[in-house]
């Protein structure tokens, strides 16, 4: 990659318009490496170790942005909601300026493992059914869990609007009112109603995982819900 201006580095990093950019650097608010710069034609190579600081908040320069994020109940997975407040409100402004999207939705009462972007092919492969990248649910249920309903999800289960019927990849119980389930699709509302559709209902549902990478797990164990990690190379390839 080549030198470029810092008006323009931080306008790539979300921090703003170029004129914005330009504004905040003259007003000796950003510093690169630790050093305030006031001219925002001043040149650096965008590499990961570059940081930015604005207004004493630090940040490392990133080509794409790779998130994972533990979404708590009550948020939509939406940049113009309709009655919760959007995921996004949980993410540094900077990150939605730059576009960052949600890899799929998750209910506005579901919980768990979100992952999201500003690389819109990164996105859109991810979505790929032909990726089958599988997506594991803790599902509570209104009523006891039973041999049949695990025999139902595993066989498939018919939706009124689906063509043919939708498997579990794997399912198994958990406890009374518990099972977790594993899909590869990523149907509207699919786990709700498929656990509908074999007789039973979800009270609560929280995604645990996405392919290998697991809430429960390293490197992702320590988030709390509401908080969000940045993924790097390994990771996001235990998506597979
Ligand atoms: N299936 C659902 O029904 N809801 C979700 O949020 C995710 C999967």
């Amino acid at each position: 990659s080549r030198p470029q201006s810092l008006e323009r580095l931080l306008q790539s990093q979300g921090f703003g318009s170029r004129k914005e950019c330009r504004q905040l650097i003259a007003l000796g608010r950003v510093a690169v490496n630790g050093e305030v710069i006031d001219d925002a034609r001043t040149e650096f190579l965008p590499e990961p170790s570059l940081c930015l600081t604005v207004d004493d908040a630090d940040w490392l320069w990133r080509d794409k942005l790779y998130l994972a994020l533990y979404k708590p109940a009550g948020y939509e997975c939406s940049h113009a909601p309709q009655h919760h407040r959007p995921v996004f409100s949980l993410l540094p402004r900077h990150f939605v300026q730059r576009g960052v999207q949600a890899a799929g939705r998750l209910d506005a009462d579901t919980t768990g493992l979100l992952l999201l972007s500003d690389d819109g092919p990164w996105l859109h492969s991810l979505a790929s059914p032909r990726r089958h990248v599988s997506k594991t649910y803790e599902v509570h249920t209104r009523h006891p869990v039973s041999a049949e309903l695990i025999a139902a999800l595993l066989a498939g289960v018919q939706l009124h609007d689906e063509p043919a019927p939708l498997a579990a990849l794997a399912c198994h119980q958990l406890d009374t009112h518990r099972l977790s389930m594993t899909i590869d699709q990523g149907k509207y509302h699919q786990v709700k109603r498929m656990v509908a559709a074999a007789s039973n209902r979800v009270d609560a549902l929280h995604r645990v995982g996405i392919g290998a990478l697991r809430l429960d797990h390293t490197p992702l164990s320590a988030l709390q819900p509401g908080q969000w990690q940045e993924l790097d190379a390994t990771q996001l390839a235990a998506l597979h």
